[in-house]
C-alpha cells in the first residue's frame, strides 16, 4: 500500500519557531517523522510553504530527502507588503529543478481574524495563481470565512489549465461541485474524524474518490484518536482508514486512488 501526504510541514514539527531557518541537525531531526511515515506506507511528503522562509525550508527538506517534495507560497495570513519581491525569489528556484518544487501554495483568502488585510490577500492570492500558471504548477489553496471569493477568484481563470487542491476542505457539496468544476481535488485530513464534523462524512463518504486527495497538515489537526497530541505524517494512515471505513470501501483501494490522484496532478 502507497499513501501521499499531500499537505504537510515537517519544517514546523522540527522547529518551535516559524519563519526561521531549519536547525544546524533538520537531517536528524526529521529523519525519524520521515521513517515512521514510510512505517505507516507513506511513501511521499509534500511539504507546504506558508511564507518565503518556510518555503526555503521546505525546498531544504526536499532536496535533503528523497521522499519529500516542496511548495512554495504565502500563505494570505503571512502576506506583507513587499510579497511581490518575494516572489521574484519564488522564481529563481523554481529554474532549478533539483530543488523539487512541484507546486504554489498555500495560498487563499482567510477573513476569520479581524486584522486582516483583504486587498492585500486577494492580490498576492492572484499574483501567486499567476505564478503557478507560468511554471504550469497545480495550486493548494488555504481558504478560511471566504468560499465566495475563493470561487469568484478561480472563475476569473476558468480555462487556463489551473488545477490544484481545496486545502483541508471545510466546506459544503455546493462549494466542492463548483471546485471540482473547476479542476479541484479536494484535501482531507484529521477534521474528518472529529465528532462535530458530520456534514464532512457525509460528504467524502459518497463523493467520487477522484477528486480526493489525503493530507494531514501536521503538526496541526490530529485525527481524533491523537487529539490533543502533535499531528505526523504518518496519520495519513488512519485517515484512509477512517476513510475506508465511512465508504464501505477496502483501505486498499482509497491509498491507490487518492495516491493515483496526488500523483497526477503534482506529476511525482
Ligand atoms: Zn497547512
Amino acid at each position: 500500500m502507497k499513501l501521499i501526504d499531500t499537505h504537510c510541514h515537517i519544517n514546523t514539527i522540527i522547529k518551535k519557531n516559524f519563519d526561521t531557518p531549519l536547525p544546524d541537525n533538520f537531517i536528524e531531526l526529521a529523519q525519524p517523522i520521515i521513517q515512521q511515515a514510510h512505517s505507516a506506507g507513506v511513501t511521499k511528503i509534500i511539504n507546504v510553504g506558508t511564507s518565503l522562509p518556510e518555503s526555503l525550508n521546505c525546498v531544504q527538506l526536499a532536496k535533503a530527502f528523497s521522499k519529500c517534495y516542496a511548495t512554495l507560497g504565502i500563505h494570505p495570513n503571512d502576506v506583507k507588503s513587499g510579497w511581490q519581491e518575494e516572489l521574484e525569489t519564488f522564481k529563481k528556484l523554481l529554474e532549478d529543478s533539483s530543488n523539487k518544487i512541484v507546486g504554489i501554495g498555500e495560498i487563499g483568502l482567510d477573513y476569520h481574524y479581524p486584522d486582516f488585510n483583504k486587498n492585500l490577500q486577494y492580490d498576492a492570492f492572484k499574483g501567486q495563481i499567476e505564478l503557478a500558471l507560468e511554471y504550469n504548477l497545480p495550486i493548494v489553496i488555504h481558504t478560511r470565512d471566504a468560499q465566495q471569493e475563493v470561487l469568484d477568484v478561480l472563475e476569473q481563470y476558468k480555462g487556463n489549465k489551473l488545477r490544484g487542491i481545496i486545502h483541508c476542505f471545510s466546506e459544503d457539496q455546493a462549494f466542492a461541485d463548483r471546485a471540482i468544476a473547476l479542476n479541484f481535488v479536494l484535501g482531507i485530513g484529521g477534521t474528518l474524524t472529529y465528532p462535530k464534523n458530520k456534514i464532512l462524512r457525509t460528504l467524502f463518504g459518497s463523493i467520487a474518490l477522484e477528486s480526493v486527495v489525503l493530507e494531514t497538515d501536521a503538526p496541526f489537526l490530529p485525527p481524533q484518536i491523537i487529539r490533543g497530541k502533535p499531528n505526523s505524517p504518518a496519520q495519513i494512515k488512519t485517515i484512509a482508514e477512517f476513510l475506508a471505513a465511512l465508504r464501505n470501501q477496502p483501505i486498499a483501494a482509497i491509498a491507490e486512488q487518492t495516491t493515483k490522484n496526488a500523483e497526477k496532478l503534482f506529476g511525482i
